[in-house]
């Protein structure tokens, strides 16, 4: 039987050390680190997301800030708020609350975040470092998910890797954080063939999909470790990750459950990064953080 990698305990360990960071920083720069989250338009779930940043950061001694603005804002508009939060010094994380409406192109909001307060790890200039070694300031959700596989102490070194899912924000960058840690990674997705195979000959299975109980548990290979990182509405109206957990925790050695496991490393982790972003620009060297 797999043990449980505990996403609130390994994130509440994470958000203690970014709180000792956050006071190291305060006495030496005499502020507080300060992460600032716009928002478009009120969807209810967004307003909770950004309502528990801010909150997380003020939790850890940094300044959390939320900037609402009416779904029917111009892109000019947007584009002018992003520009006058990154020109502002005590400003150190920048983050735009996604989806937004229709009208908004969002990648040209993206690309207006200086790449220095890009928290969320999404600008291309931080993606293009990611690729070519050089990691700046990585997504939050696969930058939680080393941390989980660091916690367990899993060695990556020659490991086979498999990341089910491309996207920019998971997939991909989850993908080559493994790679830099020399696991082998097979990066799968919808047009992949024999998935299961691929799968059941994996040592780490990161699934990153948004289809409840896609990964069975005869995929999964015994002693393969198992980070689920989708977030699904089961028919019950309960969330269920993408991995058939029950039968996946027979053969794991270690598993993520769903809720409670990938999902708190996120923000905690997006707290590294708001500190992490906040010692870069000041030009000090930063703290040892990883667990
Ligand atoms: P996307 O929809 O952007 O990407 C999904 C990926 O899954 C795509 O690459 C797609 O392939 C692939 N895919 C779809 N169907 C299959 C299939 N049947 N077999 C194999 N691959 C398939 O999703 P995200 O990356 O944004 O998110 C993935 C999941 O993670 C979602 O459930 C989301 O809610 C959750 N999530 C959780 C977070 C957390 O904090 N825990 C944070 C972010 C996301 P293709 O490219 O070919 O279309």
């Amino acid at each position: 039987m797999a043990q449980i990698l505990d996403g609130k305990a390994i994130a509440a360990d994470l958000r203690s050390r970014v709180a000792v960071g956050v006071r190291d920083f305060v006495a030496r720069r005499g502020r507080r680190p300060g992460l600032d989250v716009v928002i478009v338009g009120d969807d209810p779930a967004s307003q909770v997301y950004v309502r528990n940043k801010a909150k997380a950061c003020e939790e850890v001694g940094m300044r959390g800030e939320v900037h609402r603005r009416p779904g029917d804002i111009t892109q000019a508009e947007l584009l002018a708020l992003v520009h006058s939060l990154c020109a502002r010094d005590d400003v150190d994380g920048v983050l735009v609350q996604l989806p937004l409406p229709k009208h908004l192109d969002e990648t040209a909001v993206l690309d207006a975040i200086d790449p220095r307060r890009d928290v969320d790890g999404f600008h291309p200039m931080n993606a293009g470092a990611l690729l070519s070694g050089r990691p700046a300031l990585v997504p939050c959700t696969p930058l939680g998910c080393m941390r989980m596989l660091d916690h367990a102490k899993v060695s990556l070194d020659g490991a086979r890797a498999i990341v089910i899912g491309r996207s920019n924000i998971v997939g991909k960058p989850a993908g080559l954080l493994l790679l830099a840690r020399n696991a082998t990674v097979t990066l799968a997705h919808s047009r992949t063939r024999d998935l299961a195979a691929r799968c059941a000959e994996s040592d780490v299975v990161v699934a990153a999909v948004g289809r409840a109980g896609l990964v069975r548990g005869d995929w999964i290979k015994p002693g393969a470790v198992v980070l689920d990182v989708g977030i699904n509405r089961g028919a019950d109206g309960k969330l269920v990750g993408d991995v058939a957990y029950d039968e996946a925790a027979e053969r794991a050695s270690w598993i993520t459950p769903v809720p409670g496991g990938v999902g708190p490393m996120t923000i905690a982790c997006l707290l590294e990064n708001t500190l992490r972003a906040a010692w870069m620009r000041a030009g000090l060297p930063l703290p040892e953080l990883p667990l």
